[in-house]
């Protein structure tokens, strides 16, 4: 069994053992913090951030759904965070991750989590379309909206909540009886927390107002809401799940109409990222090979026709449908095809150079020349999160583990305080069978997911997160 198999089935049957062991809602709930006195207070942000994290560890993070893809996070966090400059809110820690879910959706978690379907950003038409959504979300949580939601439901939310998570994780797994309990709890919860008409109001003047400020076009939020509700043809089976919790009433409509005719609109031209990142999605919506032969033939035709330009993307996810299909030559083909076809520097586009040519290689040196392009990407790129994990991985498959930890060193050094690097150097110091050493990057590992090692033994409390390569050794 493949490393990646082996990962996603384990991570399934925890998955599966903690769901089985949750369902009843009270046990459940008692892993989440308490929420203090009743009383109707607003959290502080304090218990807010804790909650927030509480569900983003024991539910998001271990959801099968949750895209644990180094580079899908980089992009939905570089276009956040240019949102969130232009907001109020810069003092929050936000955090943004993807959900794999082909319904059209967003939603904020409390403390400053904002959780993105890929059918979402597979729908927008345009980087703006994408961000005006993210800009209403980062709305409710500037204006504590569910600070506040929250703080008025402390005596019922604690079992609510926590059972309503589990169930709507047990509903996207399918599981028959539990999912159709699922069902009528979670509407039960997106009731219970539903922001009120002058919530969403607000978020909407809010979030227009970070849009035109952080440079997007504000048109994209008016033109994305009259697609999806023309559109009920195309999305009749997608749409509804942004269109509940976020229902368009006619003034809501005519706010954002009235709002557009005072404002004065920018052009905003979509960044490279955006169009890599959705033929990126598109294969690892449906990884199975006829799934995969298909995408192949879509981004063949699309580059056939000559559609400028997504002509870089298409040959970017012809490469990474070829590396899923096993075919590296062709992968290799098409990766420099891509980087060939713009003058555009490119995280994403070197990466992927790298990768194919690791893919393809058939003897050591042809192995060291791709981890060469693997070095020089990390240099060009020093912020890069995925090309900085990329790079430690293709290290890791070919043996290089002194140079993994001398590597990971560095990027510790640099402030990279993320989980996913001290596993790493735990994974190069096993490798090298020094106990010591992997104990302490352990150790760090636990601390910066805020459990203590005798929790993480029990099964459901297996670190969450294991960096996932997107190919096999
Ligand atoms: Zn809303």
């Amino acid at each position: 069994m493949n490393r990646f198999i082996g990962t996603r089935l384990s991570r399934w049957l925890v998955f599966a053992l903690c769901a089985l062991f949750a369902v009843e809602p009270a046990l459940m709930a008692q892993e989440l913090p308490t929420l203090g006195e009743a009383g109707g207070e607003a959290l502080s942000p304090l218990e807010e951030r804790k909650y927030g994290e509480e569900i983003m560890q024991q539910y998001i993070r271990r959801s099968p759904e949750y895209l644990d893809d180094p580079e899908t996070i980089d992009y939905i966090n570089h276009l956040g965070f240019q949102l969130v400059a232009a907001s109020a809110a810069r003092h929050i820690d936000f955090e943004f991750f993807v959900m794999r879910d082909a319904t059209i959706n967003a939603f904020a978690l409390p403390g400053g989590f904002i959780g993105v379907h890929t059918g979402l950003i597979l729908t927008a038409q345009s980087e703006s379309e994408l961000a005006s959504v993210l800009g209403h979300e980062i709305g409710h949580v500037q204006q504590r909206h569910l600070a506040r939601s929250l703080g008025r439901q402390r005596d019922s939310m604690l079992i609510t909540l926590g059972s309503v998570l589990v169930a709507l994780l047990a509903a996207r797994s399918g599981q028959g009886t539990n999912a159709a309990l699922a069902v009528g709890q979670a509407a039960a919860l997106s009731r219970q927390l539903a922001f009120s008409r002058n919530d969403e109001r607000e978020a909407d003047r809010v979030g227009f107002q970070i849009l035109t400020d952080a440079g997007f076009d504000p048109q994209a939020m008016a033109d994305l809401f009259a697609r999806m509700q023309q559109g009920t043809r195309a999305y009749a089976s997608v749409a509804p799940a942004y269109l509940q919790t976020h229902p368009m009433t006619e003034e809501r409509i005519a706010d954002m109409q009235a709002r557009i005719r005072t404002t004065r609109t920018h052009q905003h031209a979509d960044s490279l990222e955006f169009q890599l990142i959705r033929a990126r999605l598109r294969v690892l919506q449906d990884e199975s090979t006829p799934g995969l032969r298909d995408r192949l033939a879509t981004f063949t035709d699309q580059i056939a026709h000559h559609s400028a330009v997504s002509d870089t993307a298409a040959y970017y996810g012809m490469a990474l449908a070829d590396i899923k299909l096993k075919q590296p030559a062709a992968a290799v083909e098409a990766a420099l095809a891509a980087r060939r076809s713009t003058e555009v520097p490119s995280a994403m586009l070197d990466d992927m150079v790298a990768l194919a040519r690791y893919e393809a290689a058939g003897n050591d040196a042809e192995r060291d020349q791709a981890l060469q392009l693997g070095r020089e990407a990390s240099a060009h790129f020093p912020l890069s999160r995925a090309v900085a994990m990329q790079y430690t991985d293709l290290l890791q498959r070919a043996q290089h583990h002194a140079q993994a930890i001398a590597y990971l060193r560095d990027q510790l050094a640099l402030s990279r305080t993320d989980p996913d690097f001290f596993n790493f150097l735990a994974t190069s110091y096993a490798a090298l069978d020094q106990k010591t050493l992997q104990h302490q990057a352990t150790a760090e590992l636990y601390l910066l997911l805020g459990s203590t090692p005798a929790a993480v033994e029990s099964n459901c409390n297996l670190p969450a997160r294991r960096p996932m390569p997107i190919s096999t050794p």
